[in-house]
């Protein structure tokens, strides 16, 4: 399982508020263990343990689905995108809660099979709070994420290796929903990429501060239900982030980045 060791310079203060957002998040899916010794100014040693023996009350996951397709191929690592809004047209004021409601937007298939053509693999990561108020049921979620996973494929041939979902309330105050980035530590622990190599493609501002907590690169794509927001002249949470049409968009920056 997974174990990792870094070095924190408690003199710099963003490298500090990641180390600390990280911790609380593995904490309260209870999967923390911190050791850490101590010289003046440093932590020299900070290693987060996916443990077994966490509380379970503690224990508050998201749902994943995966899709069974074959990791082995993705030799540059992986993409992170949002759902409702970058791969799917995003509902205002609800939730994509039957079939009839999906629609995906133009471009997104083609661009997930060009990410897989690149060597990437892609994976969803999105709040789905409906499931929590008991608008939606996880089978329902569950046949949502088939049906698009299926539209995706017939489409373009592309793959979505796994879905990783909050189904949980605000009020519950999990680790999993963004803009906590819990559901991208857990993604990275199952398939082991780089963060820092991983952008998140989002199409919220909320997704902008999920990739900032978790440490990884963003991309903005303006076909979500925020573009207004940005357009209005509301500042992105990091400055630089790349602000882009779409998902094919987005990929082509991401691809001819260097
Ligand atoms: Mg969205
Ligand atoms: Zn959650």
């Amino acid at each position: 399982m997974g174990l990792e060791r870094s070095n924190v310079d408690l003199t710099n203060l963003e490298c500090l508020g990641m180390l600390l957002s990280r911790a609380a998040a593995l904490y309260a899916v209870g999967r923390l263990r911190l050791h850490f010794t101590q010289k003046p100014g440093r932590i020299n040693e900070c290693a987060f343990v996916n443990g077994q023996d966490a509380p379970v009350g503690m224990r508050r996951d998201p749902i994943v689905i995966t899709t069974g397709c074959r990791p082995s191929s993705h030799s540059n690592g992986y993409v992170l995108v949002d759902r409702d809004g970058v791969l799917n047209v995003a509902v205002a004021n609800g939730y994509v809660t039957d079939p009839s409601m999906l629609h995906i937007l133009p471009g997104a298939a083609e661009a997930v099979a060009e990410l897989n053509r690149a060597g990437y693999g892609v994976i969803v990561i999105s709040n789905q709070q409906c499931v929590g108020k008991g608008l939606f049921s996880r089978d329902g979620l569950r046949q949502i994420t088939e049906r698009l996973r299926d539209r995706i494929r017939d489409a373009s041939g592309g793959e979505i290796d796994a879905f990783y979902y909050c189904p949980h309330l605000r009020e519950e105050r999990c680790a999993c929903r963004k803009p906590s980035p819990g559901m991208i530590f857990a993604a990275q622990d199952r398939f082991g990429f780089d963060l820092a190599e991983t952008p998140f493609i989002g199409d919220s501002y909320t997704d902008l501060e999920t990739a900032k907590a978790a440490g990884t690169p963003a991309i903005f794509t303006l076909c979500g239900l925020e573009a207004e927001r940005y357009h209005a002249g509301e500042p992105l949470p990091v400055a630089s982030t790349p602000v882009v049409a779409d998902l094919a968009e987005a990929v082509g920056h991401w691809l001819r980045r260097r």
